[in-house]
């Protein structure tokens, strides 16, 4: 064999699994057929939060005036794109030196499985050969297929518009979806999101949608939901939108945030024998292994959740298991925070109250106030904090939060519950005064209560 491991894929799981690999004396190749760094680094959560913190500058400006600030704020597209793809580059080529310092070859070359313990470089036309394969391609954005499709971008191409359109149409309901309605709105650019669901942001608890939506009509991002793109058309600059109730609307773009598909097509998994998943993701077992046993994959080519801490430690537990002697089973699900870097933002971890309340009896601590930072001005806003616990012990089930801060907030709230914290952990903990986070650990009694899955 030419190598011990053989990762397809330097993205965030492919090179922690590379990196730690490597560290152990693994001997390890990492084929990357784009940008080292992957989604995350490169089009993904990286980028996308700088521009959030771009896009929220136009909040804080508008409640500088309380402040006795005068601000004659101008904003200039091209300064930010390019400062963005500094940091990016900086960001690539601290993963590639992650990949060989310790040892291991970044091949730049596209890779097709063809066999359990062979790879070929489509442009070099050979092939190498590897003890274990760890398949950790990602995905890319899903498309739907309608008339001008092709007219649409993707959040891959918004990172690098030439220029800011007037107005933007964006197709969909999810996190991308919700982040780049508030950068784009924040930016400038009227925005409007058309969904086929009757709100964004499925899945999360009800309150924080409600919120959320608000939060959207409050910053003029309109929202037209329980409606499709039936075909996109070119109109002059613009792009003419024919919806599904019969209403046509042109456009400065159009972008499509609807779902995202994993990285195997022509990737010859098949051909290997690695069976795949209906919607071409690969299914793995609890340590991350496919049904042909020299090759496992991680990330969000296995179709779990799409986060990129969840595909690094996959990565990792797969080097710990495979060069470490250290078996790690995959990572316990029902608790990891995720959050949507929205204006207003949003972060939960645990329960929603509708599905702990079929769960049990529980008790559901709610807390809605104006940010302090929001007080001088007129900006109406309120935070929301939502605190859901057993009725019986008080163990905490679910944390979900709306408003500045709200995600780090819940990454410190994931360590106490991660451990098992009940209402009365919380409570001792004394508060840090004036903070948001001090509601937190100073609920008194329930705002409501379930029993026998009923609101009482
Ligand atoms: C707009 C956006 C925002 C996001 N924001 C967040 C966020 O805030 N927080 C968060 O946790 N997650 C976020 N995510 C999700 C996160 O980016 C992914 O979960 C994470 O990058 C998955 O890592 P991965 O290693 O599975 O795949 P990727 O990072 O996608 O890496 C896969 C790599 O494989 C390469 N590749 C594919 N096929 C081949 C081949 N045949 N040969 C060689 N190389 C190949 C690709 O070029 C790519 O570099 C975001 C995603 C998007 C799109």
């Amino acid at each position: 064999m030419d190598f011990d491991l053989i990762v397809v894929g330097g993205g965030s799981g492919g090179v922690r699994a590379a990196r730690m690999a490597a560290t152990y004396g693994a001997k390890v190749a990492v084929i990357e057929a784009d940008r080292v760094g992957g989604t995350c680094v490169i089009r993904g959560c990286i980028p996308k939060k700088l521009f959030v913190y771009a896009a929220r500058f136009s909040e804080i400006f508008e409640i500088a005036g309380s402040y006795g600030w005068t601000v004659d704020a101008q904003f200039d597209w091209p300064t930010l794109v390019a400062n963005k793809d500094k940091e990016i580059a900086r960001l690539e080529a601290a993963y590639e030196a992650a990949v060989e310092k310790p040892g291991g070859t970044i091949i730049r070359d596209r890779a097709i499985v063809t066999g359990p313990n062979s790879v070929r470089l489509q442009k070099a036309g050979r092939e190498i050969t590897g003890r274990y394969l760890l398949i950790a391609t990602g995905g890319h954005p899903y498309v739907p297929s309608l008339p001008g499709c092709e007219l649409g971008i993707t959040s891959n191409e918004a990172f690098h518009l030439k220029q800011l359109p007037h107005s933007i149409l964006i197709d969909g309901g999810g996190y991308v979806a919700a982040e780049f309605a508030t950068i784009f709105a924040g930016l400038g650019v009227h925005t409007t999101v058309v969904y086929r669901g009757r709100g964004m942001l499925r899945g999360f608890d009800e309150d924080l949608r409600a919120g959320f939506d608000a939060g959207l009509e409050a910053r003029g991002v309109r929202r037209i939901y329980e409606t499709t793109i039936r075909k996109l058309e070119k109109s002059g600059d613009d792009i003419v939108a024919h919806f599904s109730d019969g209403v046509d609307a042109p456009f400065g773009a159009v972008m499509f945030a609807t779902g995202r598909r994993a990285n195997t097509g022509g990737l010859g998994l098949e051909a290997a024998g690695v069976a795949l998943n209906p919607d071409g993701s690969v299914p793995v077992d609890n340590y991350s292994r496919t049904n042909v046993p020299s090759i496992y994959a991680v990330g969000d080519v296995t179709g779990r959740l799409q986060l990129t801490p969840l595909a690094v430690r996959e990565g990792w537990y797969v080097a710990e298991t495979l060069f470490n002697n250290n078996p790690m089973m995959s990572v316990d699900l029902s608790l990891v925070g995720t959050a949507v870097f929205a204006e207003p933002e949003v972060a939960t971890i645990g329960l929603s109250e509708a599905d702990a309340a079929t769960h049990g009896d529980i008790d559901v601590y709610v807390a809605r106030f104006r940010p302090m930072l929001n007080t001088l001005s007129p900006v109406p806003e309120r935070m929301l904090m939502k605190l859901i616990t057993e009725a019986n012990d008080g163990r905490v089930l679910g944390l979900h939060i709306l408003g500045p801060g709200a995600a780090e907030l819940v990454q410190i709230a994931a360590i106490p519950m991660g451990m098992g914290a009940r209402k009365a952990d919380f409570d001792r903990a004394m508060a840090m005064h004036p903070t948001a986070g001090e509601e937190l650990v100073t609920f008194k009694s329930p705002s409501y209560r379930y029993r026998g899955g009923v609101k009482v």
